[in-house]
């Protein structure tokens, strides 16, 4: 199976994305932490990101369809991905089209989270990740078991540069000028899931499930 997890920045995408890889058993391709790993790695790609990155803009279309073209030929994703904030512009999306018909695949579902800007802000000032494993927490409304450390990897969580305030609400402009017309991109093929992304982390999670019909298993 071959998904998009769309919506703006602070969705919970990736925090469905980690949930959704457990019970689909397919990997999920985030390339915000594509992007991350290569800046920490100090690659010339990561090193080119950084400032467009921080401002909050998004990344060139051809770097990270490069990036996804690369990840995808990999081994773990013969039976599908998830693809967690990729594509964020209609050439992107045109792209992974071309993409998957060359090689004769075929892209199943999108899901299109909805989540109102005040409550972006909001889950955006209390989020915490964890640089290695990927784990997303939050503050209040999904906290680590002990403050400040990954549940899975123990590491120390740490807070985006791009989480301020001031970035995040650049950061929904951009969505809504370059995003958002993925929506009705994807709903003409009719292929586009609308999700409440306002939910409880259990309840998306447990809506989705039942949306992909698939067994809903409790995972964090
Ligand atoms: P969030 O989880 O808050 O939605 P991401 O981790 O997906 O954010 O993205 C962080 C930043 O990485 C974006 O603001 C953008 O600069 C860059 N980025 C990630 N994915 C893409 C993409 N598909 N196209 C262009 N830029 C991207
Ligand atoms: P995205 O990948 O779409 O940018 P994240 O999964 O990183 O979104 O979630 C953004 C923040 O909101 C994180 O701190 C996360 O723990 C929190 N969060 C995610 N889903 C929910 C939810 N349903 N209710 C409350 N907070 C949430």
């Amino acid at each position: 199976m071959i998904l998009i997890l769309l919506g703006p920045p602070g969705a919970g995408k990736g925090t469905q994305a980690h949930r959704l890889s457990a019970m689909l058993s397919l990997p999920t391709l985030s390339t915000g932490d594509m992007l991350r790993d290569a800046m920490a790695a100090g690659t010339a790609l990561g090193k080119k990101v950084k400032e467009v990155m921080d401002s909050g803009n998004l990344v060139a279309d051809d770097d990270v369809v490069a990036l996804v073209e690369e990840r995808t030929r990999e081994e773990d994703c013969q039976n599908g991905f998830i693809l967690d904030g990729f594509p964020r512009t209609v050439a992107q999306a045109d792209a992974l089209a071309a993409m998957l018909s060359r090689r004769d695949l075929t892209l199943d579902h999108v899901i299109n989270f909805d989540v109102a800007d005040d409550e972006i802000v909001r889950r955006k000032g209390g989020r915490l990740t964890a640089p290695k494993s990927k784990r997303i927490y939050h503050v209040e409304f999904n906290p680590p078991k002990t403050a400040g450390k990954c549940d899975e990897s123990g590491e120390d969580l740490v807070q985006r540069d791009d989480d301020k305030e001031d970035v995040v609400r650049h950061r929904l402009n951009v969505y809504r000028e370059q995003t958002m017309p993925l929506i009705s991109y994807y709903a003409d093929k009719g292929i586009l899931i609308p999700l409440n992304g306002a939910e409880s982390v259990e309840t998306v999670s447990e809506n989705l499930a039942n949306a992909l019909n698939v067994p809903y298993k409790q995972t964090a």
